[in-house]
Formats: structure tokens, sequence, C-alpha cells
């Protein structure tokens, strides 16, 4: 038993740095070549993992260490216990759900904002940092062709969070707060949202966290004639009668760019509505707004304008590397009312001048990374230009996979193509009983090669495959190698033509 006066080991018997300048030069190079390694490798492993659940309790120790290990050590058990065990999103054969895509100049973004480690969740806590990150919001908002109204040097401003999911909250707790001030604090009750069967399903999460009554959350039904966006006839009609029934519609989520099926929503129209009621109108533009910065797909932002916030995540089709989560909204005032906090001890004199952002007040959170140092190098040390032609040549691959399909006459295209992403089934001439049996057989078949990763969703009551192309490495070779493998096991299932 030790004393309670001497508790611990004297310092002259401890040596301890964890964080030795030449340590980590030479550590973090060798993490370096280890990671080089696997990206260079990737094409080897299965993209879909094989192991079953719970296979890491049997690959470890039951608990840590009390002795060091060396890096050596540690990168065996991540080459060997680990990589087996992830889904390898970074293959060029990940055509599942949105590929997450990534860059060289991401990764170092993120080594530079991991190694300040700052907290910043006020101005004076790092004041580059949250510069940094409102000058990175305005260069995106103007690339994305944004009104000004969104912008810092407008009357609107930007940040940038972790998930759509947090962007959503947010914009919803501003929009509560504002209904509340008119009906009163007790009338959470009758308080109205909006969005579709297809908006995602981190939406009704929000609302629900944001105390909106769960039979108060109206999903609208879509229909496959409309491309399943959302109708803003219906909209109208739902706000309609739930004023009649002495309810207060606040908000609407539209999309650009549907998770199933990147179906996008009547921006204008919706905004025309929303005005009507005066509620609030968000757009999730979480895959398909890093679309937009090419000329050509700008039209789906048009409405945008009128909107009273937007997001989009670069970590989806930008480069970034999760997380990063743009929301850009018009009256950050209006997130800071029920957001912002104020306890004495972090209390400063640039903060009280009322001449600062300290994004604390924007967020759920408080403390927050540095995260615009990554879309900073992105956009930097690719430059638009580059960064658009990445986008094109996606959505080049995705025509290309769209044509081999449709010339099959095994498959059909379930909706149209906009983005990069390919919604289609097999569905041959008469003979098969439950064509979504056939096509979870056929998906089942593709993905346990490992060859390739894709997956499926159900639209219109449809069960249809989704191709989406995207992952940073693909190369047409890969498209065409998938569309070799998926035609191999629709012969295998149906026979070839
Ligand atoms: C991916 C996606 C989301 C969820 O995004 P997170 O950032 O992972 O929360 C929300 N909406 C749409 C349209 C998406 O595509």
């Amino acid at each position: 038993m030790g004393s309670l006066d001497s508790p611990f080991p004297n310092s002259s018997e401890v040596q301890f740095h964890p964080l030795d300048p030449e340590e980590f030069r030479k550590q973090a190079h060798q993490t370096v070549d280890f990671i080089a390694d696997y990206c260079k490798n990737i094409e080897n492993y299965p993209v879909l993992s094989r192991v079953e659940p719970g296979y890491l309790r049997d690959c470890l120790p039951a608990a840590a260490p009390h002795e060091p290990e060396t890096l050596e050590t540690i990168l065996n058990g991540v080459r060997n216990d680990i990589i087996p065990g992830m889904t390898n999103w970074l293959s060029p054969n990940f055509f599942a759900y949105f590929p997450a895509t990534v860059s060289t100049a991401a990764f170092l973004g993120e080594m530079l904002c991991t190694s300040f480690n700052s907290v910043r969740f006020n101005w004076l806590a790092s004041p580059a940092a949250t510069e940094l990150e409102t000058i990175v919001m305005d260069w995106l908002a103007k690339l994305l062709k944004l009104p000004r109204s969104f912008m810092f040097r407008g009357t609107g401003g930007g940040l940038i969070r972790g998930t759509t999911s947090e962007a959503i909250l947010c914009t919803l707790v501003a929009a509560r707060d504002r209904a509340l001030e008119k009906v009163g604090k007790d009338n959470i009750a009758k308080l109205v949202v909006y969005g579709s069967d297809q908006t995602h399903s981190t939406y009704t999460k929000a609302c629900q966290i944001a105390g909106f009554l769960p039979s108060n959350i109206r999903s609208i039904p879509t229909l496959a004639d409309t491309d399943f966006s959302l109708d803003p006839v219906q909209v109208m009609r739902a706000m309609k009668a739930d004023v009649e029934a002495g309810l207060m519609p606040v908000y609407v989520c539209a999309t650009v760019g549907t998770t199933s099926s990147t179906a996008v929503d009547p921006v204008k129209d919706l905004a025309d509505v929303a005005e009507r009621f005066d509620t609030w109108l968000h757009v999730d533009a979480a895959y398909a707004g890093s679309a937009c910065i090419c000329p050509e797909f700008r039209q789906y932002l048009d409405g945008v304008e009128r909107a009273d916030s937007v997001s989009i995540s670069p970590h989806k089709w930008l480069l970034t590397y999760l997380d990063c989560c743009c929301l850009w909204v018009k009256k950050p005032s209006l997130l800071a009312k029920g957001l912002s906090i104020d306890p004495e001890y972090l209390r400063n004199k640039p903060s009280e001048s009322k001449s600062v952002v300290d994004y604390k007040d924007w967020q759920v959170g408080v403390g927050r990374r540095f995260r615009a140092l990554r879309l900073w190098l992105v956009l930097r040390s690719h430059g638009v230009a580059n960064l658009q032609t990445h986008i094109w040549s996606d959505v080049r691959m995705a025509k290309a996979l769209e044509a081999l399909v449709a010339a099959d006459p095994r498959f059909e295209i379930v909706v149209p193509r906009r983005f990069s992403l390919v919604c289609f089934r097999l569905n041959p001439p008469g003979k098969f009983d439950s064509v979504d049996e056939l096509n979870r057989k056929l998906l089942d078949s593709i993905n346990s090669t490992g060859r390739v990763y894709m997956t499926h969703t159900i639209v219109g009551g449809v069960y249809l495959l989704r191709f989406a192309v995207g992952a940073t490495v693909t190369e047409e070779r890969h498209v065409d190698a998938a569309w070799k493998l998926i035609k191999e096991k629709a012969d295998a299932l149906v026979g070839k033509i």
C-alpha cells in the first residue's frame, strides 16, 4: 500500500515524452510509408470486408499492454488484424453508397489540422482558424455561385460541421426558436416540419432531437413520374391542412441529389411555398452540391438564393476526406439565438466587441477542429479547374456504365441518371416470379466476390441496384471490369443473351 504522501514515483524514475519531435519525425515517416503502401496495394484487398461479427476480439488481447509496444509491432497489427476487417472505401472498385473522396492535399491539411490541435471555440482561441474558415466558406460559396446573402462578404455566413446531420439540426433549432417566439414556448407541439419520403433519414432523427413531435414530421410521398422529387403542390396542400388544423408549418427540407436515387427537388417552387407560409427552407445538397461547381450542374441549385440555409458535404465528392460538411445560413444571428453560450471562463474583449465570429455559438458543441485547413489545401492545391475535371470524369464514367446497362436487354435503368449514380436492375423479359429476389441474389453474388462493392435501395416500391461512381482512384477500366462482373453474375442467374 502506498502512503498518501508519496502516491507517485518520483520524476527522475519516469522517462516519458509523448511528443518528442525527433521521435515524431521518425514514426510519422514510417506511418506515411505504411499509408502510401496501403494506397498502392489497395486493389489487392477485397472491397467489402469478409470478417464475421466479433472477429477482432479473437485477434486482440483482453487488456491494454502495461509496457509500451514498438510502432513496427503496432503497424503489423494494423496490417494483420485491422485491414482485413476494413471495407475499403479507398478502393477503385468501391461503388456503394456515395463514395467518400480523398486527396493528398486533404490528407496534408488533416495533418496540419491535427498538429495545431486548436480547440478554438471562439475567435481568440485561434484567430487564424476562425478567419480561415470564414474565408474558405466564402470561397466555396462563390464557387457555387451562392448569393452574397450567404457570405460573410455579404450579410450571411457559413461554417464547417462534421456531418449533414448536425447542419440540419442547427438550422432546425433556429427555425424552431423563431417560431416559438411567435407562438410561445409551450407550443412546440404545434410546429410542423416537411420533407419527402426520399429526404435523408437523418432529417427525421434531427427533427426528433430538436423536439418536434414525430406526428408533426410530414413525409410527402414521391412518384416515379416526377423522378421521386418533392412535389410543391403536395407540400402546399399539407401546409394548408395543417394551418386549418391549428398547427404551424416551420421548416421544409429540400434535397438536391437524394441519397437513394439523386432526385432533385424543385427548390424554386418550394421557395414559393415556403415564403407563402413563412417557413424556413433548407437545401440539403450533401452529395450533388459538389457537382454544382461545374456550370452544367449549377442549375440544380437554382432557387437556393431564396432558401434560408444550404449544406453540402465536400467529404462526399470534393476530395476532402471525412468529415467536412459546409453549412451556409442567411441569418447567423438566428443560429446563435438557440445555440450561444456565454460562460465567464470564455469571456474576452474581441468577443464582447462583437467584431469577431465565435463559432461555438453556431453549432452544437463547444470545441471544434480546424477543418478549414483541409478544404483550403484542396482548393489551393488542386485549383478549381482540376476539381471540375474530377467531377466531369466521374460523371463521364457513370454515363458510360449507364450506356452499357441500357444496351443489355436483360437490364433496365430504373431512374434517369443525373450525376454519377446509376440506378438499374436486372429485369429479363417474362421469365421470373420475383424480380426483387433476382436482384438481391445478383447483388449478393457480385459483392461476395470482393472485387466490387455496390449497394441497393428501394424507390417507388422497386428494389434497385445503385452503382455510384466516384471513389478517388476509379478509372474507366475499373468500371468496365465491374460491368463485366455484373454481366457474368447475371449470366449465371438468368442465362446469356
Ligand atoms: C449522405 C447524405 C446525408 C448524410 O450526410 P452525413 O454528412 O453523413 O450526415 C444527408 N443528406 C443527403 C442528401 C446525403 O446524400
